[in-house]
C-alpha cells in the first residue's frame, strides 16, 4: 500500500498564487531545460484530446516557472464546486460540446488577471491548455493579450488511432488534477496521484460517446487554428508520438527556438 505522499515541492518561481497549483510532475534527466526559466514564456498548446496537452502542459509550466492555465480544468473544478460558473458549464462539458464563447472567453481574462499576465507592465508568461478552441476565442485572446501576442503555439500531433488508445488509458487526480496514462505514463503506486496522493479516476467526459463528439468539434472547429496560427507565424509542430519526455524535449526545443527568433521584450 502507497501511504508515502510526495512532500510539496516549492512552486514554480513566477507562478502566481492559486493560479499555478504546479505539482511538480515526474520530468525525466535527460529532458531538454530552458535556458532561460524566467517566467516569462507564453505559450499555447494545441492538440486533439489524448495528444497529452494536459501532461506536457503540466511540465512545461514546471520548466518554465509559469502557471498552466487549463479551461477544462477550471471548468472542471468549478462543476465540482457547484458555483454558477459550474452550474452553466456543466451540460456542455458533459455533452462534449464546447463551453459558449463569452463565457469561457470570461473565464480565461480572469486567470490570465490572476497570473498578472495581463496589461502593459505585464512580463508574466503562461502555458495554455484547451484555449482557444476555434477562431473567435484566439481573436479574443489575442486582444487580451495586445501589443505582445504569444511566444509560440506547439502544435501537438498526434494520429487519431494513438488518441482512442491513450483516452481509453487516461486517469485524473481528484485532488490537484495531475493527468496519468495505465499504459503510457503509469503512477507510481496503481490509482494514487504522485503528487499529491490523490484518488485516480476517470473523467466523467470520457465516456465514447462524449469523446467522439469532442473529436469532431476539434476536426471541424479548433484544427482550423493550426493554419490560422501558421499564417501568423507563430506555430511550431511537434511530434506527439512517444514518451512524456521525448515530446518533452521537443516541445522544449521548439519553445526555445521561437524564443530565440523572438525580439526581447
Ligand atoms: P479535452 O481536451 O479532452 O476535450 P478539456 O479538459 O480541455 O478536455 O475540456 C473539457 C471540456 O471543457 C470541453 O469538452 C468543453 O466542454 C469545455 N471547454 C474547455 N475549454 C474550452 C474552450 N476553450 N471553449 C469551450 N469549451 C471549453
Ligand atoms: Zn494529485
Amino acid at each position: 500500500m502507497a501511504e508515502a505522499v510526495d512532500s510539496a515541492r516549492p512552486a514554480a518561481p513566477n507562478g502566481a498564487a492559486g493560479v499555478a497549483q504546479v505539482s511538480v510532475p515526474a520530468v525525466g534527466a535527460q529532458v531538454l531545460r530552458p535556458a532561460a526559466p524566467d517566467g516569462t514564456a507564453r505559450v499555447v498548446l494545441l492538440g486533439r484530446q489524448g495528444s497529452g496537452k494536459g501532461t506536457q502542459a503540466d511540465r512545461l509550466s514546471a520548466l518554465y516557472g509559469v502557471p498552466h492555465i487549463s479551461t477544462g480544468d477550471a471548468f472542471r473544478d468549478a462543476i465540482r464546486n457547484g458555483s454558477p460558473l459550474g452550474r452553466t458549464a456543466q451540460g456542455y462539458v458533459d455533452r462534449g460540446e464546447l463551453v459558449p464563447d463569452e463565457v469561457v472567453v470570461g473565464v480565461l481574462r480572469e486567470r490570465l488577471l490572476q497570473a498578472g499576465s495581463l496589461g502593459p507592465e505585464s512580463t508574466s508568461g503562461f502555458i495554455l491548455d484547451g484555449f482557444p478552441r476555434n477562431i473567435p476565442q484566439a481573436e479574443a485572446l489575442a486582444d487580451l493579450l495586445a501589443p505582445d501576442g504569444l511566444d509560440v503555439v506547439v502544435n501537438l500531433d498526434v494520429s487519431t488511432d494513438e488518441v482512442l488508445r491513450r483516452i481509453a488509458g487516461r486517469r485524473v487526480c481528484v485532488g490537484c488534477g495531475a493527468s496519468y496514462n495505465v499504459v503510457d505514463n503509469p503512477p507510481k503506486a496503481p490509482g494514487v496521484c504522485d503528487a499529491c496522493g490523490g484518488r485516480l479516476v476517470q473523467r466523467d467526459d470520457d465516456t465514447e460517446e462524449a469523446i467522439r463528439r469532442r473529436l469532431e468539434i476539434y476536426e471541424s472547429v479548433t484544427a482550423p487554428l493550426v493554419d490560422w496560427y501558421r499564417e501568423q507565424g507563430v506555430l511550431a509542430t511537434v511530434d506527439a508520438a512517444g514518451s512524456p519526455d521525448e515530446v518533452t524535449t521537443r516541445a522544449v526545443a521548439a519553445i526555445e527556438a521561437a524564443r530565440q527568433r523572438k525580439p526581447v521584450r
